[in-house]
C-alpha cells in the first residue's frame, strides 16, 4: 500500500536509481536529485568516472534487476548487450588457475556501464510518481529543530542565478556514492559519524575500447585474470554492445598500469595468461586509455550507530564501497533496494535500525570476500588471524581445485557471483572434492593443463 508521502534520494547512479525503484512501491512521490546533466545516451558522465571502466554485473545483480524491472534483461539484449554462460562463456584466471570452462546454468549479461545505468534510469524515470531532478546540488539536511528527524533537503541548481530552496521529505535516501557527504551532515547535526573500516589496496585501472571480431578470444565473452601475491596485475576483458571489448588492466598497491600501447602490450605479456596479450597483438583500438585511481575498500557503521535521525538512510557506496576488481558494487546496491523494498511492505517504523542492521547483514559477505583475499597481500601490511590465514589456504587449494573438476568451479563461480552463500564451498562433500582433486598438486597457468579438458 502506499503512503500518500515522498522521498527524496541524494543521487541518480545505481544506487540511487535502485532505492527510487524500491521507495516507488510504497511512497506517492519519489524525487532523485544528482549534479550532473543526465545523458540520453549510454556515454559515461563526469561524477561517475568509473563508468568508463569495465563493469561486470553478477549473476545475482542481474536476478536482482530482473526482479526490480520485470523484463529487463531482454532489454538489455535488445540495447545490444551479450548474454552468456558465465563459467562457459567466460576464461576466470583466479590466482593463475583457469576455473574449468564448462556450461553451469549461471546467466550474466555483458555491456559498458553506461548502458546498463541509461536503461535503468528510464526504467525509473518511466514509473508514476518519480522525478529525476538533474543538474542539481543537494547542499545539507534539513531537520525539526529537536534535531530528531530529517525533514528535507536544501539543494541549488547549477543553472545560472539560481538559489538554494528546500525539497520536504518524510525520507531522505543517499546515494551519493564514495563521496557521500553523511558523515560530515550528521556530525554538523550534533550526531557522531559512522565509524569507518578501511582496507587499502591502492588499485588503478587503465581501460581503452576495442573493436570485437567473431574469431577473437574463440567467440567467447571474456576473460577474467585476477592479482594475486607475487602478482599484483590483472585485467578483464569483455564484450560489450556495439561489436566492441572492454579491456580494464589494473595495478594494485600504486602499481601503474602503462597508458601506452606498447607499454600495455608489454604488460599483457606479464599476465599468469596469455589470452589478453594474444587479442592484443591482431585488436584494434577505438578509444584513447582513460586511467581511475581506487584507494580502499571503505565500509562505514550506521548500523553500530546508536543515536541516529529518523527519516533518513544510506545505500550503495556510500554505505560500503568495495575493491573494483570483485564487481560487487552494482550487485550490492540492488540487493539493499530489495532490502528497502520488502521493510518499507513492513512499515516504516524503526526504519532506520532495521535497513542498516539489514544491510549490514548483506555486505558481510561480499565485504569478507573482497577484503579477505586483498589482505593475502603483504603490501596490505594487515595482520591476518589464524582463522582466515587457515581459509585462505583452503580457498588456495579451492582455486586449484576447480581448474580440474568443473563442479568445484561452478560452486565457487555461484559463491563469488552472490548466488550461494560461501557455506556451499564448506560442505563435507564439496570439500571431499577440493582434496581428491589437488593430488597431484601441480602448477598454476604458466606450467600446465589449465585450458578445455572434461
Ligand atoms: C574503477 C571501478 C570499477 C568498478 N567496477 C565495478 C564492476 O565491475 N561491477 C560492479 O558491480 N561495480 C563496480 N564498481 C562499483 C560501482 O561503480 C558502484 O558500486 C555503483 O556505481 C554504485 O555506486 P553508487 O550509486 O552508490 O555511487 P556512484 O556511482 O558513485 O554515484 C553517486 C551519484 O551521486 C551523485 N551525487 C553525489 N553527491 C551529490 C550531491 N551532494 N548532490 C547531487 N548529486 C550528488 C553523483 O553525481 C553520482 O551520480 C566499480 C567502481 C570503480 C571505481
Amino acid at each position: 500500500m502506499k503512503h500518500s508521502k515522498r522521498a527524496v534520494v541524494i543521487g541518480a547512479s545505481m544506487a540511487g536509481l535502485l532505492a527510487a525503484r524500491a521507495l516507488s512501491y510504497t511512497f506517492t512521490n519519489v524525487i532523485v536529485i544528482d549534479r550532473d546533466v543526465l545523458p540520453d545516451s549510454s556515454v559515461a558522465r563526469r561524477s561517475v568516472p568509473q563508468g568508463k571502466h569495465l563493469h561486470g554485473l553478477l549473476a545475482r545483480g542481474l536476478n536482482s534487476l530482473n526482479e526490480l524491472f520485470p523484463g529487463f534483461e531482454d532489454e538489455m539484449m535488445a540495447a545490444g548487450a551479450a548474454r552468456g554462460d558465465i563459467q562457459a562463456d567466460i576464461h576466470w584466471y583466479v590466482d593463475g588457475y583457469l576455473m574449468k570452462p564448462v556450461p553451469s546454468g549461471l546467466i550474466g549479461i555483458a555491456s559498458s556501464r553506461p548502458l546498463l545505468e541509461l536503461k535503468v534510469r528510464e526504467r525509473v524515470a518511466a514509473l508514476p510518481g518519480v522525478e529525476i531532478i538533474q543538474n542539481c546540488d543537494v547542499l545539507d539536511l534539513r531537520t525539526t529543530g529537536e534535531r530528531g528527524r530529517v525533514t528535507g533537503v536544501g539543494i541549488m541548481s547549477r543553472t545560472d542565478g539560481a538559489a538554494a530552496t528546500t525539497i520536504e521529505a518524510d525520507l531522505v535516501v543517499d546515494a551519493g556514492g564514495r563521496g557521500s557527504r553523511s558523515p560530515v551532515w550528521l556530525e554538523e547535526l550534533g550526531y557522531q559519524r559512522p565509524q569507518e573500516t578501511k582496507v587499502a589496496m591502492d588499485i588503478t585501472y587503465s581501460t581503452r575500447m576495442y573493436r570485437r571480431e567473431p574469431q577473437d578470444l574463440d567467440g567467447r565473452l571474456g576473460t577474467g585474470i585476477s592479482t594475486y601475491p607475487g602478482s599484483p596485475h590483472g585485467g578483464f576483458l569483455l564484450a560489450v554492445e556495439a561489436d566492441q571489448f572492454i579491456l580494464s588492466v589494473g595495478g594494485m598497491f600504486g602499481e601503474q598500469p602503462p597508458m601506452d600501447d606498447e607499454g600495455l602490450a608489454a604488460y599483457a605479456e606479464t599476465l599468469p595468461c596469455k589470452d589478453i596479450a594474444d587479442f592484443l597483438r591482431t585488436s584494434t583500438r577505438l578509444t584513447e586509455p582513460v586511467k581511475t585511481r581506487c584507494p580502499a575498500s571503505i565500509r562505514r557503521h550506521y548500523e553500530k550507530l546508536t543515536d541516529f535521525p529518523a527519516g533518513y538512510l544510506v545505500t550503495g557506496d556510500a554505505l560500503c564501497s568495495f575493491n573494483p576488481v570483485y564487481g560487487q558494487g552494482m550487485t550490492v546496491a540492488a540487493l539493499e533496494a530489495l532490502l528497502l523494498r520488502d521493510l518499507l511492505a513492513a512499515g516504516p517504523k524503526d526504519l532506520a535500525r532495521r535497513f542498516f542492521h539489514g544491510a549490514a547483514k548483506l555486505v558481510d559477505t561480499p565485504w569478507t570476500i573482497a577484503t579477505g583475499s586483498d589482505m593475502r597481500f603483504p603490501e596490505a601490511n594487515i595482520s591476518i588471524s589464524h582463522k582466515n590465514r587457515l581459509l585462505n589456504r583452503y580457498f588456495g587449494r579451492v582455486y586449484l581445485a576447480a581448474s580440474r573438476d568443473s563442479a568445484v568451479a561452478t560452486v565457487f563461480l555461484r559463491v563469488i557471483n552472490l548466488v550461494d552463500t560461501p557455506a556451499r564451498l564448506f560442505a563435507p562433500g564439496m570439500v571431499a572434492r577440493v582434496v581428491r582433486a589437488c593430488f597431484p598438486k601441480v602448477s598454476r597457468v604458466s606450467e600446465t593443463t589449465l585450458v578445455g579438458g572434461s
